[in-house]
């Protein structure tokens, strides 16, 4: 048995300095009936604890490290930026750099602006299609989540469906009242809503992969039917690539499924590990925002040089290559774990786009919020603690995906999928 001793006292002590004892709720881990593990390193795939024990890691930061901890390119940049200081509060070439990047490689991003949080970039998005169209009320899908900004907390996922809680005490009513929400992948739904308040909606914002109730991707021409109705409704379409953005593929999941949208947020990878968000779109659009137009939205560090410095590295390492290689790995992990519920007779659901994936406790399709909660959590949370004890570092909730990096080995996977089989045999059904 793996001892935890260093972090359940730094756990104890935790507790009273923050609430929870952490900085961002699903840290806890309280859905799988365990003490949070505190890390002290990590380097490519690997973590190691403060315990001393190591992991194969699956959480990557929930997503960010898509070259695995550490990477040597990065982290060399990431010296030589702090030499020449931290932070300005005037322009610098490194954001020049960014940006022209984010804009070849996402198709309907003609201009961006940073911020640092995938938060800010849906909030601030969201006041653009208010402001550009002069309309208040907003479109989202349930279980979906766009971070904590007021308008988007509603029938969230995320920690808001790990947690079980219901929307947060806090949102006014006023400001709930302006969003509208109907179930993910359900086209008749969102056409009884735009029949009711189409002339109102300023935006429809969509995980177009669904990342926070595990992983559910859109059903057949779902994100073709939200452009077209969003089109001819005269209403902003928001694509929140937080989680997918440079994930499922190398032009993002609007390469990938072949739709564009009005405006795009990024968070996450795109930061590679350091604090950053984007919001961008249609030159026109994005002209509206201040200093060019009246629309506000600002930041002390937005743009800041190691943030900048951290997800052109990452970024500018990937190529199309990359995500070819990963999806390999996913393949063959995807591959073990359908044979390890096989042969151990355990409900088990894949959804998979790219290199996110979902694995479900149930016989049944999840396709949205209501099929993902059939999933049995007690198998899941056995299964957690299981894998864990084999050494490896998996998203501490069954309504999250995980994610594989560039630096996850054959080696990895294998030992992932052992890992898997002993935790199915060990499931007290
Ligand atoms: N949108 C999506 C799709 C996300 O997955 C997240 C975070 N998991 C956010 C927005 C919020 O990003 P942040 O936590 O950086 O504020």
């Amino acid at each position: 048995m793996s001892s935890f001793e260093k972090s359940v006292d730094a756990y104890k002590e935790a507790v009273d300095l923050m609430p929870g004892g952490v900085n961002s709720p699903v840290r806890a881990f309280k859905s799988v009936g365990m003490s949070p593990i505190f890390m002290d390193r990590g380097k490519g795939s690997k973590i190691v604890d403060i315990d001393g024990n190591e992991y194969v890691d699956y959480v990557l930061s929930w997503g960010p490290l898509i070259l695995g901890h550490a990477d040597d390119r990065v982290v060399e940049k990431l010296k030589e930026t702090a030499e020449k200081g931290t932070s300005f509060g005037a322009p610098t070439i490194l954001e020049n750099k960014l940006a022209e990047l984010v804009i070849n490689r996402v198709p309907s991003i003609d201009m961006v602006r940073m911020v640092n949080s995938g938060t800010e970039a849906t909030m601030s998005a969201l006041r653009l299609a208010r402001g550009y169209t002069g309309r208040d009320k907003i479109l989202k899908f349930e279980g979906n989540y766009h971070g904590h900004g007021d308008s988007l907390l509603i029938k969230a996922g995320s920690g808001v469906a790990t947690l079980g809680l219901p929307d947060s005490p806090g949102v006014p009513e006023s400001i709930a009242r302006n969003t509208i929400t109907v179930p993910y992948n359900d086209i008749e739904s969102l056409r009884y809503a735009f029949a009711n308040y189409g002339d109102d909606l300023a935006a429809v914002i969509v995980e177009p992969v669904s990342g926070n109730m595990g992983v559910v991707p859109p059903l057949d021409n779902f994100l073709q039917v939200v452009r077209k109705i969003t089109e001819d409704h005269g209403t902003i379409l928001i694509f929140d690539e937080v989680m997918t953005g440079f994930r499922v593929g190398y032009n993002c999941a609007q390469g990938y499924f072949g739709v564009t949208p009005d405006l795009t947020c990024l968070g996450k990878v795109i930061g590679g590990g350091l604090p950053v968000g984007a919001y961008g779109g249609k030159k026109e659009i994005m002209e509206s925002i201040a200093p060019t137009g009246s629309i506000y939205q600002a930041g002390t560090l937005s743009g800041n040089p190691l943030a900048m410095t951290a997800g052109y590295e990452t970024l500018n390492a990937l190529t199309e290559d990359s995500y070819e290689q990963i999806n390999q790995k996913v393949d063959r992990l995807i591959e073990g774990y359908k044979q390890a519920a096989i042969d151990f007779d355990i409900p088990l659901h894949i959804n998979r786009a790219g290199s996110m994936v979902g694995f479900f406790f149930t016989n049944k399709a999840v396709i949205n919020y209501e099929t993902s909660k059939q999933s049995n959590t007690e198998y899941f949370a056995q299964y957690y603690r299981a894998m864990v004890e084999e050494g490896i570092f998996l998203p501490p909730s069954q309504f999250e995906g995980l994610f594989l990096s560039t630096a996850h080995t054959d080696e990895d996977i294998e030992k992932t999928i052992k890992a898997a089989r002993t935790a199915f045999s060990k499931i007290n059904k």
